[in-house]
């Protein structure tokens, strides 16, 4: 059980408590995983800042430079909902990193996490939605320029859709977009993936797992995957502050092992990122973004 585990303890940039974004997950996922013994027995890798050059291959110039000198416009600061503070810019380009780091050793090992990224809404030209920049954009283009002949799969189970990768990527043939999501929640405007699931509220395990597998399936038919993102998401958990969708922990589990299960039986190597998640309750939700890094292991070489 050798899983890399990326991550960076400026991942964390110091919110108050009470801010609408749970900053202090990140600290407390570390702590999760310390505590399940998890860092001991995986490979923790310290991410670097991502290259200037990969953030501006997913986003328009201006607005990395704005992000990086710390001078967005309050109009765009204000959909990202937060500042783009010192600390803010410095994580986000942590996490970007972090992204391509674990999708690199993914190449290599199989299996990958890092403990931050899945911030989807970042569009081309401007952040939003909690996001500053997209990781998994950033990191799927940063491969493609330098191995070309990569086919690249987004599977993205947040429960938000998926709109600043899907139109990030919308013209890139290389990388297929999968989101499946609640169809009512954020963002109101989609933007469409090459594959969208749009769910009903209040949706539970089984029937989420069924749609799921189904899904996978008529994916991985369609053609072969150099490496997959998978954007593991808590929010559509039952008790999640803002998803829509009633998936228990069990239920988080089972979909991680069934993506996980699905891609490695077709020797696909997983680069997982934790997206959102919402609940209060720190600890809470740090235990349950530890799910994906408990059941990676499992698929680790
Ligand atoms: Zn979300």
């Amino acid at each position: 059980m050798t899983l890399p585990i990326v991550s960076h303890s400026d991942y964390d940039a110091g919110f108050q408590p009470d801010h609408r974004f749970p900053m202090g997950k990140y600290p407390a996922l570390m702590r999760r995983l310390d505590g399940l013994g998890l860092l001991a027995a995986s490979r923790h890798v310290v991410p670097e800042l991502a290259p200037v050059s990969a953030l501006k291959r997913a986003h328009d110039a201006t607005y990395v430079d704005q992000v990086l000198a710390c001078r967005v416009p309050s109009a765009i600061e204000r959909e990202i909902g937060f500042p783009v503070v010192e600390r803010v810019a410095r994580r986000a380009r942590l996490a970007a990193g972090g992204t391509l780091l674990a999708a690199r050793l993914a190449l290599e090992a199989g299996v990958a996490c890092n403990a931050a990224g899945g911030s989807h809404h970042a569009r081309f030209a401007q952040g939003a939605g909690f996001c500053t920049f997209n990781d998994v954009a950033v990191a799927a283009l940063q491969l493609l320029a330098e191995s070309p002949d990569l086919s690249i799969l987004v599977v993205d189970l947040d429960v938000h859709q998926g709109d600043g990768t899907a139109s990030i990527l919308a013209d890139e043939p290389r990388v297929l977009t999968f989101s499946m999501h609640a169809q009512k929640n954020y963002p109101v405007r989609k933007v469409a993936s090459d594959f969208d699931l749009g769910l009903d509220d209040g949706i539970q395990d089984s029937a989420y797992l069924e749609l799921l597998g189904a899904a996978l399936d008529t994916l991985l038919v369609a053609r072969r995957f150099d490496l997959a993102f998978y954007n593991a998401g808590v929010d559509p958990h039952r008790d999640d502050r803002l998803g829509r969708l009633a998936l228990s922990d069990d239920g988080l589990r089972a979909r991680d092992n069934l993506v996980l299960r699905r891609l490695r039986a077709m020797q696909v190597p997983v680069c997982g990122v934790i997206g959102g998640g919402y609940d209060r309750d720190i600890d809470v939700l740090a235990a349950r973004h530890a799910i994906l890094f408990e059941v990676a292991a499992g698929f680790a070489g």
